[in-house]
């Protein structure tokens, strides 16, 4: 077995173990490999054990490997910053998008989703906690825009993603997914009919299950330390 084949395994363990302790059922967590800075032959040994998600941050070199495993049956996340110039070839290439932080991109992306595709399953980034300076919307204005981007054609609307600032113990760690599930359950009490939170890495999965998680993304535990980033991109 390979090195990833057997990171892998070990991953889904834990994701196994969590569901028994927190009392989820079996199989409501999914796992989205997170394969970015990752050559090709590294999603293909994952494939080759049943891993189908993967996760994506950075464009260009998402579209290199989306070009080479042409044909696999892939579904491909982008979990990046979306910037404008490049909704397109997002839109055009991709299953889902986790990371959407204003809604200039939602809308570029249900316009320039193609005809022929399904529409574009999408998550909001949300802030949670001062110290992330990754971006995303303040939770008092997720509602106005889950009640906008319902509007848009090009894209069906799944749910939430956060990114923590990384925490040591699993209260802390269970903080920031905590008020994100509350969210989730506000606004679907509201009718919004959200079934996805993204949230969970490899350092926090446990708590982000604890707290009800539905996708996990994960990229060290399976693929080992990362290699740098491409350059140019961030
Ligand atoms: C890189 C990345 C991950 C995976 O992080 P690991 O700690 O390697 O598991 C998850 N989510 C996002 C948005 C990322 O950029």
């Amino acid at each position: 077995m390979s090195d990833i084949a057997q990171r892998l395994q070990r991953v889904r363990e834990r994701i196994q173990a969590a569901e028994r302790r927190w009392e989820r059922p079996a199989g409501s967590v999914q796992l989205l490999a997170v394969s970015k800075t990752r050559p090709a032959d590294d999603i293909r040994a994952a494939l080759a054990v049943g891993q189908k998600r993967f996760g994506e941050s950075y464009l260009q070199e998402a579209l290199d490997k989306i070009e080479a495993l042409r044909g696999e049956p892939v579904e491909w996340h982008f979990i990046g910053r979306v910037q404008s110039n490049k909704t397109r070839a997002i839109a055009g290439n991709f299953h889902w998008v986790h990371s959407i932080d204003k809604l200039k991109q939602a809308r570029r992306l249900s316009r320039q989703r193609p005809g022929g595709m399904p529409p574009l399953n999408i998550c909001l980034q949300v802030k949670l906690d001062a110290e992330e300076t990754k971006g995303g919307f303040e939770p008092d204005q997720v509602a106005a825009a889950v009640a906008e981007i319902g509007t848009l054609p090009g894209l069906r609307l799944r749910g939430l993603m956060t990114l923590p600032a990384p925490a040591d113990d699993l209260e802390s760690q269970r903080r920031p997914f905590r008020r994100l599930r509350r969210l989730l359950e506000s606004l679907n009490a509201d009718g919004a009919g959200l079934d996805t939170l993204s949230m969970g890495m490899s350092g926090d999965l446990e708590a982000a299950i604890a707290e009800g998680a539905t996708m996990v993304r994960i990229g060290t535990a399976i693929f080992g330390p990362r290699n740098r980033p491409p350059a140019g991109q961030g």
